[in-house]
């Protein structure tokens, strides 16, 4: 089996084209039409030590939600993270395919993943491209939940330590918006949709003053908002391809810490 026919698997799902025009998403490390060398590492992003991770599973070839290449190099002598990661992948023959704003756009992506994991049912596009892709989701839980009941949610099952919040102008949530990653564009679609809560990440300071009373909005954390991104592309391939290993990174880690 050759690099493409995996890749091929991931854009039947989310299409290159639905990549946002700033994105690098697609092969950023490799060849194309090279044979699958071992098997098949997921990971949000790309690091020394998810790389390292590929080569104790024998697998050549990681992919990841975030392009490890995003901003262009112009030169490759290892004085950058990024840097070292090339150098690393292609001396050991592992290559890179990042699935990013297209994984975010398309139907039944990340923010639909997250809003199924959450229980939030009957969801549509927060900000469509076309009927059925864009950015984020909105949709109804099937029962009301108060927002303390939410938040315990949000931290058992998707390992949220820290919730940055705006004033608690709603006792009981009923319709949710979702934007996973940076979601700040989306905070007026989320006032169109109606949404008691806008669950989102890498929110600035003055983002908590834009709900103006009308809903809450919620920052969950980039990493922590995006993590089910190794969920869905376990789920494309292993549906697809059952005949080479996969596997989900247990060395893809937030960068971001926490004292809590
Ligand atoms: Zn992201």
């Amino acid at each position: 089996m050759k690099i493409k026919d995996i890749t091929a698997c991931i854009e039947q799902f989310a299409p290159l084209t639905l990549q946002e025009s700033y994105d690098n998403a697609g092969l950023v490390v490799g060849r194309a039409d090279d044979e699958l060398r071992g098997g098949v590492l997921i990971a949000v992003d790309v690091t020394p030590q998810v790389l390292d991770e590929a080569e104790r599973l024998g697998c050549g070839l990681i992919v990841t939600h975030h392009p490890l290449i995003f901003h262009p190099l112009k030169r490759l002598n290892s004085a950058s993270m990024v840097e070292r990661c090339v150098e690393m992948a292609i001396k050991r023959d592992i290559a890179l395919y990042a699935c990013h704003t297209n994984l975010d756009s398309a139907y039944e992506g990340m923010s639909w993943r997250l809003g199924r994991v959450l229980g939030v049912q009957d969801m549509q596009v927060l900000e469509p491209s076309s009927e059925m892709t864009g950015f984020g989701v909105v949709g109804t839980l099937a029962e009301p939940l108060s927002v303390e009941a939410l938040f315990d949610l949000l931290r058992e099952r998707l390992s949220v330590k820290v919730i940055r919040h705006s004033a608690l102008v709603r006792e009981s949530i009923r319709r949710v918006a979702i934007c996973t990653g940076a979601g700040g564009s989306c905070m007026e679609a989320a006032r169109g949709a109606g949404c008691d809560i806008y669950i989102t990440a890498d929110l600035r300071y003055n983002d908590f003053f834009a709900p103006d009373g009308e809903f809450i909005v919620a920052d969950i954390g980039h990493f922590e908002s995006e993590f089910c991104a190794i969920d869905i592309l376990f789920d494309i391939l292993s549906k697809k391809i059952t005949n080479f290993a996969l596997h989900k990174s247990a060395c893809s880690k937030n960068p971001v810490h926490y004292s809590l």
